[in-house]
């Protein structure tokens, strides 16, 4: 078990889910985007469900959390989703549930939030770290709350509710320093009240870009998911993030890149790249 006073970084999976590749590319065709990322025979592309994980300064934050366990089999299915492995992830590190202090959602599609809650024994969904406060803005839990057509389908009551039941759930409004060294940005655009979260952690600065940049092929300004809301405000806020982080030579954390998930952005040619490093 690990200790109050330890402080470390660590990338956490939850396991893949298979998304459809035209919808994650949007607009880019797929004599393109299929260069980057093999589709199966049902078009989908095999992604990461990647979480940070932050223990620094008695605080145990945790940067969205996967899909969790709670899915039923046609959702599975459709998703390609395997067992999730958050728990296991957790405990590898030495960390008990009940040892995580906050976690700091990018938004609450069923993908970022569903490892939020677990069935107990008696099937009836509970927060998964009991002694955490969930940190979420309040413009993504009113659109979460009151999905219109096109958003209906990322948000499952199940992964939301308990978290408001049990009193855990706050609500952020605007750009805050949720816990010393951990600083979150509203970008919206992707939903209503999306937000990046920038963590200090030593001299580095870790920008976890939830989904305005949701792999590092998204780094190509106009490569922007038809799953976004708002696309050309996507383009403005990823243009400006982007900047910013070259800047400041701040480290990019991706919430569903397959492979290497952490790195630097560099420039080639005025071309963006993408240097990954381990931690
Ligand atoms: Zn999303």
């Amino acid at each position: 078990m690990r200790k109050a006073e330890d402080t470390f970084l660590a990338v956490l999976s939850d396991g893949v889910i298979k998304l459809d590749g035209g919808s994650l590319f949007g607009q880019v065709p797929r004599v393109l985007w299929e260069q980057l990322l093999t589709p199966d025979r049902r078009n989908r592309v095999k992604l990461g469900l990647n979480c940070l994980l932050v223990w620094n300064d008695r605080h145990c934050v945790l940067i969205d959390t996967g899909v969790g366990s709670k899915e039923p089999d046609h959702l599975k299915d459709r998703y390609g989703l395997g067992t999730s492995q958050l728990a296991r992830e957790l405990r590898a590190r030495g960390v008990a549930p009940a040892q995580v202090t906050a976690v700091v959602l990018t938004h609450l599609h069923f993908d970022h939030c569903g490892g939020c809650t677990r069935l107990n024994r008696s099937g009836v969904p509970v927060p998964a770290f009991p002694n955490a406060t969930y940190y979420v803005q309040r413009a993504a839990w009113e659109e979460a709350l009151n999905p219109n057509e096109r958003s209906t389908a990322s948000y499952h009551a199940d992964d939301l509710m308990p978290l408001q039941k049990s009193g855990h759930l706050e609500l952020l409004d605007g750009d805050t320093e949720v816990v010393p060294g951990v600083q979150v940005r509203v970008t919206h655009a992707h939903t209503q009240g999306h937000q990046a979260v920038l963590v200090t952690y030593g001299g580095e600065r870790v920008l976890a870009c939830g989904d305005l940049i949701p792999t590092p092929f998204h780094l190509r300004l106009p490569y922007i998911a038809a799953y976004d809301r708002c696309p050309e405000e996507v383009l403005a806020q990823k243009r400006a993030l982007l900047e910013e982080a070259e800047r400041n030579g701040w480290l990019l954390f991706f919430s569903h890149a397959p492979e290497e998930c952490l790195g630097y952005v560099d420039r080639r040619n005025g071309e963006r790249s993408f240097r990954p490093v381990a931690l």
